[in-house]
């Protein structure tokens, strides 16, 4: 990202959050900097401020628009006063958003994201732990199914079986703990981890998905189970 300010002490600030929330930024004190920053290089966000010397925010935020590199850039105006940010929306800048100072961080943080667009990194899971956080044993035996999740294989009855990655984790987490009864949230929050953008009616969507990939009659499960009221579980053995 790039951080346009003029006032060090604002700008060391805005790039001390965003770089703690993992951003690599860089910062322009003066607007014909900037300006020649961003036609060299293409950023994920541009941070101004409206009141530069020089080239002023709104002008380079318009210049910015006009160049190619980061025509289509997020860009977060600062302004001093409520009245600059009027000026900010009303001339068509072209930024997308505005944070009026005094400002907190969180705040900040927040618009950026929002900005961005893009959900938290969710951590992978490493290949050789299984779901809880232990190194995966041997293939797992059950029903006819055979588990394997340091390779990330399903076969029934001897049968490959091609699962999604979620398809496949909903199987293990069950297929383990055969019997016990998961709700919803439960799975939610074991499947997706850190995902907000999922409600608990992606936890029935997978299991149908899942079901027409393990169950003969789908609509007659034998093995995924809806225990009603509660959640789902895996058939005892
Ligand atoms: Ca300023």
């Amino acid at each position: 990202m790039l951080v346009v300010e003029d006032e060090p002490n604002i700008r060391e600030l805005v790039c001390l959050h965003l770089g703690l929330e993992g951003y690599a930024c860089a910062s322009a004190a003066d607007g014909a900097l900037a300006l020649k920053r961003a036609e060299a290089e293409q950023f994920d966000l541009l941070v101004l401020d409206v009141m530069l010397p020089g080239l002023d925010g709104v002008s380079l935020c318009r210049a910015v628009r006009r160049g190619t590199l980061n025509r289509d850039v997020p860009i977060l105006m600062l302004t001093a006063r409520a009245e600059e940010s009027d000026k900010v929306i009303g001339l068509e800048s072209g930024a997308d958003d505005y944070l009026t100072k005094p400002f907190g961080v969180r705040e900040l943080v927040a618009r950026a994201r929002a900005l961005l667009r893009r959900p938290e990194p969710m951590p992978a899971p490493p290949p050789a732990l299984d779901e809880e956080g232990d190194v995966a044993g041997p293939p797992v035996h059950i029903h006819g199914f055979e588990i394997d999740f340091a390779r990330r294989r399903v076969r029934l009855d001897r049968r490959d079986i091609e699962l999604t990655d979620q398809e496949f984790r909903l199987l293990h987490l069950l297929a383990t703990h055969a019997g016990i009864v998961f709700s919803r949230e439960a799975l939610l929050t074991r499947i997706w981890r850190g995902d907000t953008y999922v409600t608990v009616r992606s936890v029935d969507t997978l299991v149908k998905r899942l079901r027409r990939r393990i169950e003969a009659d789908p609509a007659h499960p034998r093995f995924l189970l809806t225990v009603w009221g509660v959640g789902y579980k895996f058939a005892d053995v």
